[in-house]
């Protein structure tokens, strides 16, 4: 049994990745096969050739720099039981002039070269009578002059994946240069600017058009040539031939396997599932001239010789055929036929042939039909915007608005925030898009988003929830919805009310009106903190009705809440604005004095004292109270001990007779 493994060669230039391109050339120009192969863990990583070596040097590489990152990465191999017919299809299909075989565990074995090939198809072949005239399929040689440069010479070799090129003098053949030419000089410094008339071969090695392939191959295998020339009859150069077109030659005719590539395209194109129908201009109308299975079964006819709009009646398939037919690329339409519906993408495969693709979109229509409606019977308003402009809506926004279509909404405005009203703490319409991007960072954040708008219906103002996200990141289109939270939203902002009025409450004294013991506690905590980062003094007063239970015993409860309420009055207008006043239980007051000293505070407590004596209580008369002062800031106390101390100093006043000032004192 044949295997190809037979025709592998595997004594070759086995490259290290640390190589460099010198050692790379080195190696090379030593090698029968002109190939470096890098390997890793036995797989094959790259491959590197003279051509991949000019390449690099035209980059701008040096001698220095690493061969494999000249090397080719995407390297085509195969298994080494592949059949030679499959190869040789890969070396002429592919233009390859050497692959890499592998076995089974995907492990490099060696090369197999189209040397290797034609060599042992010469030795089979009964068909390499074929003539070289024949087997020329470039209608153009690629040559240059001799006073192109060597520079001119490698991007015309580059461009064309050629490794050759015959050299003309005018019309007349002067000779040949080859890229393993190019790569023993191109290190020589201004080479490339050469004319390439320096380094040329004037030893043309060229076969008359009527030779056959095995003479032409026998030809290339003494001499060891890689291509050869090919003259007419009278000297004229016709063409190149390279072992590859030789490989061709020698297996088939190259139409002939064109032809066989092309019908088996047709083959699979007739067997797709998916719709093809080809059309050509003729008498004013576009006559289809070849369709496939799956055109038939959706087309439901015989179609050859049938103008295609008379098959699908459509003044926009006619519209789009003379658009791609007048030049242009590809077109799609959208189409019903029956009950599916298509997009057909129609483009032009040759100069007359206009090939039209069925994409069968029944499925994806119906879904986003249903998708629609699932959309339409959501409470919320949603939509789709691109910034500026709504592309889509739901039944929602159009009742909201009291519009039949989207069409009709857009004919008064373009954006849904040109009706949101402008309140501090919703969003607002600023001309700009940034309500959209505060919206769309927010719900990224999970932070609420409102806007308030007009429900003209109903006559009232509407609170929205509003999200929104991203939705086709290719056309910058945001999602959005608006949910009516309105009644929460007043719920909501009911039990804040009521929050506050309870916060209050609970700091505040009811019969006084003025703080209470809880709240002079939790300013304590944040005046202290000032009076020992600031360095300010702080004091405190405290003070007492005198005789208080027989005000209440003599004229009753009620005239003793009346003289509460009036010494607390009596007290708040009488202190600063940063001082604290709070009734601290039963008839005893505070006063805590930010930024007063010891002697300030009492001097307070004087005015105080001298006020309430002065004052003319109803029913009651005279009035007075007992002052204990003390002062936090030079003792470093905390409040518990500075209340202590101001209590100890009211009740020396007391003892002292009663509506005085006392000062602590140790
Ligand atoms: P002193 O000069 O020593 O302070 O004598 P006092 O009578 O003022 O002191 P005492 O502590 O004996 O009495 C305080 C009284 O205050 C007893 C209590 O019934 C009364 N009282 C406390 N809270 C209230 C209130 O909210 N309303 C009224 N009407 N009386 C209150
Ligand atoms: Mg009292
Ligand atoms: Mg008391």
């Amino acid at each position: 049994m044949f295997s190809i493994e037979q025709l592998v060669k595997k004594d070759v230039l086995i490259l290290s990745k640390e190589a460099k391109i010198a050692d790379a050339i080195e190696g090379i120009r030593n090698s029968e096969d002109k190939t470096g192969v890098f390997l890793e863990d036995g797989r094959v990583v790259g491959i590197v050739t003279e051509s991949d070596i000019i390449g690099a040097f035209l980059k701008g590489f040096s001698y220095s720099d690493k061969a494999y990152n000249a090397a080719t990465k995407s390297v085509v191999y195969l298994n080494s039981n592949r059949s030679l017919e499959y190869v040789v299809d890969m070396l002429i299909l592919k233009n390859l002039k050497r692959i890499p075989i592998v076995d089974a565990d995907g492990k490099f074995v060696g090369l197999l070269t189209q040397d290797a090939v034609i060599e042992y198809l010469d030795g089979k072949n009964d068909k390499l009578k074929q003539k070289a005239i024949d087997m020329i399929v470039a209608s153009k040689v690629i040559c240059a002059h001799v006073n192109d440069s060597v520079k001119h010479c490698v991007l015309l070799m580059n461009d064309y994946r050629i490794g050759f090129l015959p050299i003309l003098d005018g019309d007349r053949l002067v000779g040949q240069i080859t890229d393993s030419a190019i790569l023993s000089i191109i290190d020589r410094p201004g080479v490339l600017e050469m004319p390439v008339s320096f380094f040329i071969n004037p030893e043309v090695v060229a076969v008359n058009e009527s030779a056959t392939v095995e003479s032409i191959s026998s030809l290339m295998r003494q001499k060891n040539l890689k291509e050869v020339i090919v003259l007419g009859q009278s000297g004229e150069l016709l063409g190149v031939l390279s072992k590859r077109d030789l490989i061709k030659g020698a297996k088939n005719s190259y139409k002939h396997l064109l032809k066989k590539k092309l019908k088996s395209a047709r083959d699979s194109l007739y067997a797709m599932p998916i719709p093809i129908v080809e059309v050509e201009r003729s008498d004013g109308g576009y006559y289809i001239i070849w369709h496939n299975a799956a055109a038939k079964a959706v087309l439901d006819t015989e179609l050859f010789d049938f103008r295609i709009t008379d098959i699908i009646k459509s003044k926009e398939l006619q519209k789009s055929l003379e658009l791609i037919d007048s030049g242009a690329d590809s077109d799609k339409i959208e189409i019903d036929i029956e009950d599916k519906s298509f997009v057909i993408s129609i483009s032009k495969t040759d100069d007359s042939v206009l090939q039209l693709v069925f994409s069968d979109i029944t499925n994806i229509k119906k879904e986003s039909e249903q998708i629609k409606r699932i959309i339409d019977i959501l409470p919320e308003i949603i939509l789709v915007t691109n910034g500026k402009r709504i592309v889509s809506a739901n039944k929602c926004l159009l009742d909201f608005f009291g519009v039949e279509s989207l069409e009709e909404f857009l004919q008064s405005q373009n954006c849904i925030c040109e009706s949101f009203l402008s309140q501090e703490g919703f969003l607002e319409f600023d001309g700009k898009s940034t309500w959209l991007e505060t919206a769309l960072q927010n719900t990224a954040e999970s932070i609420e988003s409102l806007a308030k708008m007009h429900d003209k219906k109903r006559g009232v103002e509407r609170i929205f929830s509003v999200r929104a996200v991203k939705f086709d990141l290719d056309s910058g289109s945001v999602l959005v919805s608006l949910h009516d939270i309105t009644e929460i939203y007043l719920q909501r902002e009911l039990l804040e009310n009521q929050r506050k009025e309870l916060e209050r409450l609970a700091a505040t004294d009811s019969l006084t009106g003025i703080y209470n013991r809880n709240r002079l506690k939790e300013i304590a905590i944040y005046e202290f903190k000032k009076m020992k980062r600031d360095k300010y003094p702080l004091s405190l007063i405290m003070f007492d009705i005198d005789h208080f239970k027989k005000i209440n015993d003599t004229f009753g409860h009620n005239v003793g809440d009346y003289t509460l309420k009036t010494i607390a009055s009596l007290v708040g207008g009488l202190i600063r604005e940063s001082d604290t006043f709070v009734r601290w239980g039963g008839e005893e007051f505070i006063i805590l004095a930010p930024s007063t000293s010891l002697q300030n505070a009492s001097i307070l407590a004087e005015k105080l004292r001298a006020s309430i004596e002065a004052y003319n209580f109803e029913t009651v008369g005279r009035v007075t109270c007992s002052f204990g002062v003390a002062e936090a800031s030079t003792n470093r106390l905390d409040f518990e001990e500075l209340v202590e101390r101001a209590d100890k100093a009211l009740y020396v006043a007391k003892k002292g007779g009663r509506n005085r000032v006392e000062l602590f004192s140790n």
